[in-house]
């Protein structure tokens, strides 16, 4: 049996702007220009990236912003949910669109490396299942999973 695929969503940047500067309205910060281009940027990101990828990303295509404002601009982001951030196994911090893929769980191998990212709707249930039993509501949720290829001397993902 093959797994489902994960499919990626269409992001609509104009969305996301919107709804980034009614967030920083409501929370009395201010609406820069810069935040909003680091949002942009984010949106052309194919997947999960670090502060210093999308430093080097945003340098590269000639934005002159400083490293503490994409990390003031990452934490308001996820703040306001358009931005979740991950903390990989012996990784940096890792961060990703919120809005790129559905609700979606990391399953890693732990010899290459390799890493996939599902989607699981009994999982979705299993955690308003559990949440329910606590009377809370989920929000979000966070599962890696740590696996093995069969063989990893023939493992076709290993480095
Ligand atoms: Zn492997
Ligand atoms: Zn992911």
């Amino acid at each position: 049996m093959t797994p489902p695929e994960v499919h990626t969503n269409h992001v609509d940047v104009e969305e996301l702007k919107n709804r980034f500067a009614s967030f920083l309205q409501e929370q009395r910060y201010r609406n820069t220009s810069e935040r909003m281009r680091i949002l942009e940027r984010i949106a052309e990101l194919p997947g999960h990236f670090t502060a210093d990828q999308l430093y080097v990303y945003m340098h590269t295509h000639g934005d002159k912003v400083s490293r503490a404002t994409i990390y003031s601009t990452l934490e308001l982001l996820t703040q306001c949910n358009l931005v979740i951030r991950h903390r990989f196994e012996g990784d940096s911090m890792k961060y990703e669109l919120t809005s790129r893929l559905p609700n979606h769980d990391h399953l890693f191998c732990v010899d290459c490396g390799r890493m996939v990212e599902f989607c699981a709707p009994q999982l979705q249930e299993l955690v308003r299942y559990v949440a329910r039993q606590y009377a809370l509501s989920p929000v979000r949720h966070s599962l890696q999973i740590f696996a093995r290829c069969p063989n990893f001397v023939e493992c076709p993902h290993r480095p």
